[in-house]
């Protein structure tokens, strides 16, 4: 079993045949060159390129003074072309601090109520896709396989086209999909639906995600939703869209790879410091689609049920700011630096603090080496595309000595990780249930659990999403 575990080779993804080059359209690009470690997907992207060899479209970092034209700087190193976009300062903000992560983002996770919409940012929102259109328009043949990522392009399908590109393409939805009532309450809603049937084929991260979206779109265009195994066709506006649930997964190798790393210097001195007290963790980008504050609420419940506890566990929790400059993000923050203060307030003593919150970021190999060393990793998002330290928690467990996941139902994580202890985070008393139940949990229990959860995560790794997403850009094209 142990041998099913890659030690510490990468899961690179293999190289698939295809006929013309691929090209992938993302906000962000890590170019080998910057030297710092890209994240999820941007590490994802950039295996994909290096096996595949072609081009990434995305945005340079750089704005231009508004009213100019974009402008396109390509660079070349080894088989991957980098076409890097300057975009004009106000469409740029308009676009991505606006429309895609002030209005998209909160209505794809389930809360419209805190989405705010302006219409001069949808407008900026298109400006934007159209700017990469353009530029994709420039370099595509009708043999290539153009791959989207994420909600800031949900117009380029359609914009595409209309740049007279032939080619096969595809969209991968990060984020996970609103109830069709959500979907159909944005203004912009058969725009969007409409556009999205230009694509040939939409990834998603979940079954559910992809029966909502297929819902969604096909009663915006009085379409049809045609259930086939394994994908779901939809037809609509005159045209025909692929929506397939493809989970992406983790690097388990390279996750591992860090932990044969010595352990770094504070994550040392923390757990020297822990003396006996078990060791909780959550590690989440400050947003309120984790239920950071549905989390602290219910450690505080777990420790009011026996004020010892304080004495026994502590909760680490690693939250670094994200997105500050939107104003939800900057009331999430006070909500949760209050609820921490109230429960070391009420439950710490002179000498010890149950919660630690930290709103810096960590490295990776920090990061690796707290999950690693953690008794129980709390990951309870109310909404989540996928939730990645799900699966890096379960990766970076010792197989002999396993710490217990307790899992939201929210993230896409929990369609293929029915072994961890799967929780409803809006019910605190449940949650802080599971927390105790978690802690308590023998240790034949712990490894069968572990023995499930790490089979579909290494077995479902990145490199076997890459290759499954370009299978499905082939078959649609
Ligand atoms: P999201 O993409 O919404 O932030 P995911 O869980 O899918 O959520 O992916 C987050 C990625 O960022 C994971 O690889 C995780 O390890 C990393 N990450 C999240 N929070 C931190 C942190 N505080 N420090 C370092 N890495 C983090």
């Amino acid at each position: 079993f142990v041998e099913a575990i890659p030690a510490v080779r990468p899961a690179r993804h293999q190289k698939v045949e295809i006929e013309g080059r691929l090209i992938a359209v993302s906000n962000r690009v890590a170019r080998p060159s910057e030297g710092v470690s890209p994240g999820g997907l941007a590490s994802a992207l950039s295996d994909a390129l290096t096996a595949q060899g072609g081009t990434w479209l995305g945005w340079s970092g750089k704005t231009i003074a508004d009213g100019t034209e974009p402008d396109v700087t390509a660079t070349t190193v080894d088989d991957v072309v980098y076409s890097l976009l300057d975009l004009p300062a106000d469409d740029y903000r308009g676009f991505y601090e606006g429309y895609a992560n002030a209005f998209l983002w909160p209505v794809f996770h389930g809360r419209s109520d805190l989405a705010v919409h302006r219409p001069a940012e949808f407008r900026a929102y298109a400006a934007v896709n159209r700017a990469y259109a353009e530029a994709t328009a420039r370099i595509a043949g009708p043999d290539d396989l153009v791959w989207v990522h994420d909600y800031h392009f949900l117009l380029l399908g359609k914009m595409l086209r209309e740049a007279g590109v032939g080619s096969t393409l595809g969209l991968f939805l990060h984020i996970p999909v609103p109830e069709p009532a959500a979907f159909r309450a944005v203004p912009e809603a058969r725009r969007l639906a409409e556009a999205l049937m230009h694509f040939d084929t939409i990834g998603v991260q979940t079954a559910r995600d992809a029966a909502r979206l297929a819902e969604a779109v096909a009663g915006l265009g009085e379409g049809v939703v045609l259930n086939r195994p394994g994908v779901i066709e939809v037809r609509a506006f005159g045209e025909r869209v692929r929506i397939k649930a493809l989970p992406i997964g983790i690097d388990v190798g390279a996750l591992r790879g860090e932990l044969y790393a010595p352990t770094p210097p504070e994550v040392r001195a923390y757990l020297d410091g822990l003396g006996g007290r078990r060791a909780i963790l959550g590690v989440d980008r400050l947003d309120y689609s984790k239920g950071l504050p549905e989390k602290l609420a219910a450690f505080g419940a777990f420790l009011a049920a026996d004020p010892a506890r304080a004495d026994e566990v502590v909760l680490t929790q690693i939250a670094p700011i994200s997105r500050g400059s939107v104003s939800a993000y900057a009331h999430l923050r006070q909500e949760v630096e209050a609820l921490a203060g109230r429960i070391n307030g009420e439950f710490g003593s002179l000498s010890r603090h149950p919660l630690q919150l930290l709103t810096r970021p960590y490295g990776r190999r920090a990061v690796a080496h707290l999950m690693a060393h953690a008794d129980v990793g709390l990951v309870t998002p109310l909404a989540d595309g996928m939730n990645l330290v799900a699966k890096e928690f379960v990766a970076a467990q010792d197989v002999d000595d396993p710490g217990v996941l307790v899992l939201s139902r929210f993230a896409g994580a929990a369609e293929a990780m029915e072994a961890a202890l799967v929780v409803d985070p809006r019910d605190a008393d449940g949650l802080a249930s599971a927390i105790e139940r978690a802690l308590a949990m023998p240790l034949r229990e712990r490894r069968e659990r572990h023995r499930a959860l790490i089979a579909s995560v290494a077995r479902d790794d990145v490199g076997h999403w890459t290759t499954q997403c370009l299978e499905e850009l082939i078959a649609a094209g």
